[in-house]
């Protein structure tokens, strides 16, 4: 098993390749690279948040505690919150992750179950789509896309060090392909990873309709924050507006 530290150095490699090429090849903005770069990094931590071990729960729920509900903020502003309302969310966020988000990984995974899993990587990757929506859908896919590189560098990573060479011989560790796999032996952890893979999907899918509803709203209701207005809304062909 590739230690902490060498999960946390490959995830940062590949983060900062990753926002490189958002950044300069993608047109993505430097903040959407850097934090692209950061979310992969840490995302190299994710797995082992079933390990039990201690230092990757610690610090993977402490600082997600702080930065998701930063990273929440569009969501939030969608929804109309007030600062306090914001502030409020912040403070159930963090209690939910510090001690019931924590307290499920101590209680209901075990190590290298289906956490350590190809579902599990593209689930948290919708996850992170569904907790930062952003403007530009572009920019959305790409900092979610980056989550899942940083799961995926780690599953690979575990994969590669349950390969033994000595003597001259490759040998398999019996740890091989439980890492990077579709699904494991127990019926109700596959079941579980999809039926959530599923949900977040039918979620996500829905939901870049549900936001342009808002903000369509939000520009209908208060028009002296619309900049610029594109399209007239859909009942105006029937009910004219008179000016
Ligand atoms: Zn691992």
């Amino acid at each position: 098993m590739a230690d902490f530290k060498t999960h946390i150095t490959a995830s940062t490699l590949a983060g900062a390749a990753y926002g490189y090429w958002g950044t300069f090849h993608q047109g993505m903005s430097i903040e959407s690279g850097l934090l692209a770069a950061g979310l992969c990094s840490v995302s190299g931590m994710l797995p082992d948040l079933d390990s039990h071990s201690g230092v990757p729960l610690r610090e993977t729920s402490m600082f997600a505690s702080g930065v998701v509900p930063m990273l929440m903020i569009n969501r939030f502003r969608d929804l109309e919150l007030s600062p306090e309302a914001m502030a409020l969310a912040a403070m159930l966020i963090y209690i939910a992750i510090r001690f019931f988000i924590v307290e499920i990984f101590r209680r209901y995974t075990v190590h290298r179950g289906m956490w350590h899993s190809i579902p599990a990587a593209a689930s948290v990757g919708i996850l992170a789509y569904l907790v930062m929506p952003t403007p530009s859908e572009g920019a959305r896919v790409y900092k979610s896309v980056a989550v899942v590189i940083g799961f995926m560098v780690h599953l690979i990573l575990d994969e590669i060090w349950s390969i033994d060479y000595r003597r001259g011989k490759f040998r398999l560790k019996r740890s091989f392909g439980t890492a990077l796999k579709f699904w494991g032996s127990d019926l109700s952890g596959n079941v579980s990873v999809y039926a959530k893979l599923f949900l977040f999907a039918y979620l996500a899918w829905g939901d870049q309709e549900i936001i342009e509803r808002l903000r369509e709203r939000e520009r209908w209701t208060q028009p002296h924050v619309a900049q610029h207005q594109e399209a007239p809304p859909p009942w105006q062909q029937w009910f004219p507006v008179q000016r």
